[in-house]
């Protein structure tokens, strides 16, 4: 081994084919038994693992292994199982596990939320009532296992305390200190085996130290790694950050431990910066995060080493470690599998097996720097530099236009109060309109069609005509439930994302670039290579064809710039915000393309736009003023008469509902049904001067909700919003759901609609 040493955080999970998904897929379908699904769960850990080592990593970790999620098995290692979930006694443990994130016959699953910035989901700990106790050294059994059976020496990695109780709810702001105190000693038992065992380095993972925190919380930080430390002084800790730069980098590199991991690639510098000025602990190691593990590009290496060497200015040698910026569970497994890109492209790519490649050249190139290991960080200037200087990112006729827009905020002709009258004049719709979000059900006998025809069983104008025929099915059921309003019903996407990606020059759609979501889930978001331009109308065709079947407005369905970035992978070679406006002058074309044939009402979905918010605050209003930017882009160009729609699912509002109303949308659609009135109280106190449909029924249920409890939850919306502003309905689109939930559900609606209508 050199004096550099070369690290990963994390490895993918889901497998190179998504063996891993679809183990668990059948262990819950009943198709695998207990004893077959651990046998072939270890065979893809110890797979993994042996990947890495064949890279030449000298640090892998382990433990980091999950079989749903690693915030689930830090609480379950912890004995933390919420109390409704302890009932089911003939469980085995395992179906226990799978029973909290995914909810059984009589309890419902925990919650889950975005793990950071990230599209991970994890389940959230529910702390009520319990007391944890130490119910097996998780950390330690896996370490054991790559021992025995690889002859690997891991680094066995843990979710730190203080994130894993920020993360969980179910206690006070007060007791805080206290579950701190119960769980201190666990983890010290854990990391006293781990060190009796012969352990040299764990990781634990603090990404909370690049959110906000105050006084009490470092000194909770200090408390804590003091105990930990002073119990195991032969072990190592390393204290991993990641995702942004650390809020207070000197109390942080102080901090009681053997080393520190930081990001150097998602800090925007700062974490470099404060290296160099304020230097770093002469006594401890820098694991330094150089190579971007949220992302599928290649590095420029050159460029990687020259970071490197900002570092090495204050640091020695043999206290370096070289890493990816996070876990790479963020990112797909191999580029290798991936034989149907443009070879350009491809080359160009770096999913987890090819980033550690890069982490551990890097890592020979600075212990030895051999002419060979220098050609091959030649290599990756070239991959990079071609894919630069390609045709696909110097479009320039798509980089004229944007430097063409000018500074001023893209502004319809008219104010809302003005378009307003004008809407109403044309559309003539009764109070309290009712309509749907977009999507339908997407039965399996649609699924199947898009299949055929992706397998080329189905001509073009097979499927085509398929999508007509449930497109024009859907009209008349729509027509006969009475709603005001209607949708094409989305029938030929795969997903909101993926299908404009499909379309859409500079983008691309990759074969294996399938990551984790949550649980089995993985998604595979588009990849946006090179400048982003429309060359031929993506959803006029559907939109007009739905149109002609009825006199009642139907609504044009887009995805919007926001949300189409943050759920891609996105070219890191310009800054985000200027791919954002690229795919909003785009969509404009598409919503003047769709204005031009008809269509009045067009529906530009925002779902991401809260969730892409930055983990730090300060960077809130910058990212929020460029969302508005983008959106305006996109929709601000139409008519005054034409209707600008949008939809987002989720209620937390009050914080951006000042952003929200300056996307300048003529109607915006929320979900409502599951905040239980929360999203309602927010206009207790703020002003919303436009159209809203706050969403009556949850649709991520199979129930079908009465007519009476949606009117109720109208009534209650209608005490803080006027009823000449307010549309009715549900929470999201229904894709999910069946026709048979469906039909009966949105009857009920449209019968409270009437219902109100006397009343208002
Ligand atoms: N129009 C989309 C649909 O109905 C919106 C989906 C979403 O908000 N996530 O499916
Ligand atoms: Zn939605």
């Amino acid at each position: 081994m050199g004096l550099v040493k070369s690290s990963n955080l994390g490895y993918p999970r889901i497998g190179e084919k998504r063996e891993w998904k679809k183990l668990l897929e059948s262990y819950w379908a009943g198709k695998v038994d207990e004893a077959i699904f651990h046998s072939e769960m270890k065979r893809l850990r110890l797979h993994f693992l042996e990947k890495q080592k064949r890279q030449g990593l000298d640090w892998i970790p382990v433990g980091d292994f999950s079989l749903y999620d690693h915030v689930l098995d830090t609480a379950f290692m912890f004995g933390l199982i919420p109390e409704r979930f302890q009932l089911d006694v003939g469980d085995s443990i395992l179906d226990t596990y799978f029973a909290i994130a995914r909810g059984s016959q009589d309890a419902v699953a925990s919650e889950m939320t975005k793990w950071f910035n990230t599209n991970y989901h994890y389940i959230v700990p529910e702390l009520q009532g319990l007391s944890p106790q130490l119910k097996r050294n998780r950390p330690l059994d896996y370490y054991r296992e790559a021992k025995n059976e690889l002859g690997i020496q891991g680094k066995p990695v843990l979710l730190g305390p203080i994130t894993f109780l920020k993360l969980s709810k179910g206690y006070d702001e007060d007791e805080l200190d206290t579950w701190l105190d119960r769980l201190g000693p666990l983890y010290a038992q854990v990391l006293n085996e781990l060190e009796s065992e012969g352990v040299q380095w764990v990781q634990i993972d603090e990404p909370i130290l690049v959110q906000p925190l105050d006084e009490k919380d470092f000194d909770r930080f200090y408390r804590v790694y003091d105990a930990l430390n002073e119990a195991t002084p032969k072990l190592n800790i390393l204290l991993q950050t990641y995702f942004e730069a650390v809020e207070d980098y000197e109390k942080v590199v102080q901090l009681p431990v053997q080393g520190i991991g930081l990001d150097f690639v998602h800090d925007q510098g700062i974490n470099l910066a404060a290296v160099s000025k304020q230097g770093f602990p002469k006594d401890k190691v820098l694991a330094a995060g150089v190579i971007d593990g949220r992302n599928i590009w290649r590095a420029n290496l050159q460029e990687k080493l020259e970071l490197i060497h900002t570092l090495t200015q204050v640091v020695a040698l043999d206290r370096l470690v070289i890493q990816p910026s996070s876990s790479l569970l963020h990112v797909p497994v191999t580029v290798k599998n991936e034989e149907a890109l443009e070879p350009l492209l491809k080359n160009a790519l770096s999913y987890a097996d090819e980033k550690l490649e890069e982490v551990v050249l890097l890592t020979e190139t600075l212990n030895e720097g051999t002419s060979e290991l220098k050609k091959r960080i030649q290599e990756s200037v070239s991959a990079v530099t071609a894919l630069n200087q390609s045709s696909a990112r110097n479009n320039h006729e798509v980089q004229q236009e944007i430097d063409n827009l000018g500074e001023a905020l893209p502004t319809r002709p008219a104010a809302y109060q003005e378009r307003r009258v004008l809407q109403a004049k044309r559309f003539n719709l009764p109070l309290l309109p009712t309509t749907t979000i977009g999507s339908l059900p997407q039965t399996p006998e649609v699924r199947q069609a898009r299949q055929k025809w992706r397998r080329r069983e189905w001509s073009d104008e097979a499927y085509e005509q398929f999508v007509k025929d449930e497109i024009k099915r859907w009209v008349k059921i729509q027509e006969e439930i009475g709603l005001d309003v209607l949708v094409h019903g989305e029938f030929e996407r795969n997903d909101m994302v993926e299908y404009f990606g499909e379309k859409l020059i500079g983008y691309t759609t990759a074969k294996h670039a399938w990551v984790q979501s949550y649980g089995s889930r993985c998604v595979k978001p588009p990849i946006v290579y090179g400048d982003v331009s429309l060359d031929q109308p993506m959803t006029v065709k559907e939109s007009v064809y739905t149109q002609s079947l009825t006199d009642r407005p139907v609504k044009g369905m887009l995805t919007g710039p926001v949300t189409i970035l943050n759920w891609s992978f996105v070219r890191d070679d310009i800054p985000r915000s200027a791919v954002q406006n690229q795919i909003a002058l785009a969509l404009r074309k598409e919503i003047e393309a769709l204005e031009a044939n008809g269509i009045a009402m067009i529906q530009v979905d925002e779902p991401a736009l809260r969730e892409g918010l930055p983990l730090k605050p300060e960077k809130w209003q910058d990212y929020l003023d460029k969302a508005v930017y983008a959106f305006r882009l996109a929709t601000a160009t139409v008519e005054n008469e034409t209707q600008i729609h949008t939809h987002m699912c989720y209620a937390e509002f009050q914080d951006i509902l000042e952003s929200i109303s300056q996307l300048d949308a003529d109607v915006i659609s929320i979900e409502a049904a599951r905040s239980h009135g929360e999203l309602v109280n927010v206009f207790e106190e703020q002003v919303y001067d436009k159209e809203i449909g706050l969403g009556v029924y949850d649709i991520h249920s199979p129930r079908v909700p009465g007519q009476e409890e949606m009117a109720m939850i109208v009534d209650r919306a209608l005490e803080v919003l006027a009823p000449e502003q307010f549309w009715i309905n549900p929470d999201c689109g229904l894709k999910t759901r069946k026709e048979a939930e469906v039909i009966p559900a949105l009857e009920a609606m449209v019968e409270a609609a009437k219902q109100l209508r006397e009343k208002y």
